[in-house]
């Protein structure tokens, strides 16, 4: 892409976010910030060897030692010392162990980053020099990539700081992975004068040097479930004498599915998956009772409240159809499903062409998948993009959550770069004149 392109692709980034009538006025402005130069300052910052060895080394140490939902300690102090030798101040604790640090003028306007930082309950079996040395721990999602990329656009911001006609704010948030970490940091305080916010997931079904997005639906709403099954247990051998929830269980996953097949709009998306059944020992006993868990998800507006509801009457109803009776749980959080705000999102794409080029910014379809990035697009406009992890070599592809999940390291800088223009274009268009909330308040 030549320089002209460049700066025509920017131009057209901050007018899309610009009421009609500053367009004219600023024109002449946004072509002489030349968006060319500051696309491949960025990119070459972050591209120095040095750098891209400490990129590595932080996300390298923090995948050595995965910290799970709200333990995160050893990752946060390793994220507090990088900020404090990068000269950037930071609150914590948000939510146990998150960090909130600062960038730029103090004023509006001010957007904010998101890195999640916990791993999974995972052994990790990929083959590598850095593995997990921590049994049943694994950073399977990636979150240790996100940091090493959030503390990367810190370093490029700070080196920009006098620039910054705004504030950035870096999240650093814990318990992503079912513990709801960004509802508490919220709680917390966290988005506190906040106005945008943008979050990036590493994707191993994107080559690298790519992103993807979508406008509106991103990721669903997703809940967990837990019922145990309590019948009446005895001899394999007079099943007439017992209530046996083993078959009772069998029942009640067979009608769950039919809350999809039957009862949901075919052209909708829900899922209910029973993950997990236990009951019983030995042949010969029809046991006493059996536990049961899952998840139901969906895309629809009310984040799944009616499949919620539904899942408790199925599961009640058709364990008494067998004599038995049901106790249901659900979990403490549910997350709501991520909707992409229009303008956030393409400002994404605007930002993303203006990085890699307008053919590696693709669309995507939404994902069934949960995240709790959702608590702050309730609250304010927000966006997340994926980016791609993976490798030429597609035998070391694996998808997120798998043991041998194992992204492409070389994306780092670029995610670095990337996070760090998110922030400084939006700061630059709404200072412009988009957003004027926080610059005319303060
Ligand atoms: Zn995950
Ligand atoms: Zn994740």
């Amino acid at each position: 892409m030549d320089n002209r392109a460049i700066t025509l692709l920017g131009l057209h980034a901050l007018l899309l976010l610009l009421p009609s009538s500053h367009a004219s006025e600023t024109c002449s402005a946004l072509v002489d910030n030349s968006e060319a130069s500051f696309a491949k300052e960025l990119l070459s910052s972050i591209h120095e060897p040095e750098t891209v060895a400490w990129l590595k080394s932080v996300r390298r140490r923090i995948h050595e030692h995965p910290e799970l939902c709200f333990e995160e300690f050893e990752t946060s102090q390793l994220i507090r010392d990088e900020l404090q030798k990068l000269g950037i101040p930071y609150k914590w604790p948000f939510a146990t162990t998150g960090i909130v640090a600062t960038i730029g003028s103090g004023k509006g306007p001010v957007v904010a980053l998101r890195a999640d930082m916990d791993a999974l309950p995972l052994d990790e079996l990929v083959d590598f020099e850095y593995k997990s040395k921590h049994p049943g721990k694994m950073h399977a999602c990636g979150h240790d990539m996100h940091v090493s990329m959030l503390l990367g656009a810190a370093k490029l911001l700070k080196e920009r700081e006098e620039k910054l006609q705004g504030t950035v704010k870096l999240l650093f948030q814990p318990a992503e992975e079912g513990g709801g970490g960004a509802l508490r940091a919220m709680e917390d305080g966290a988005l506190e004068d906040v106005e945008a916010i943008f979050g990036l997931h590493v994707y191993p079904l994107v080559p690298t040097g790519s992103i993807s997005s979508r406008s509106g639906a991103f990721c669903a709403a997703a809940g967990s479930f837990k019922a145990v099954i309590k019948g009446k247990g005895g001899h394999a051998a007079v099943p007439h004498l017992t209530a046996d929830p083993v078959v009772a269980t069998s029942m009640i996953i067979v009608s769950l599915q039919q809350l999809i097949s039957r009862e949901t709009d075919p052209l909708e998306s829900q899922v209910v998956s029973v993950t997990s059944v236990h009951g019983g020992k030995v042949f010969n006993i029809i046991p006493q009772d059996v536990t049961m868990q899952g998840t139901y998800r969906t895309l629809a507006q009310d984040n799944g409240e009616k499949l919620k509801r539904r899942v408790k009457e199925v599961i009640e109803n058709q364990a008494s159809v067998l004599g038995c009776k049901a106790a249901v749980e659900f979990g403490t959080v549910a997350y709501p499903a991520l909707y992409n705000d229009d303008k956030m999102y393409e400002h994404i794409k605007t930002v993303g062409s203006l990085m890699l080029g307008q053919d590696h910014v693709l669309d995507t379809d939404p994902s069934m998948g949960g995240e709790d990035f959702s608590f702050y697009t309730g609250k304010i406009p927000g966006a997340m993009l994926n980016i791609g992890v993976a490798h030429e070599d597609a035998s070391k592809n694996f998808m997120l959550h798998s043991p041998h999940f194992n992204p492409n390291e070389d994306v780092l800088p670029l995610g670095a770069a990337l996070n760090a223009a998110l922030a400084e274009m939006y700061i630059q268009s709404a200072y412009l004149g988009v957003s004027t909330k926080l610059s005319s308040t303060q």
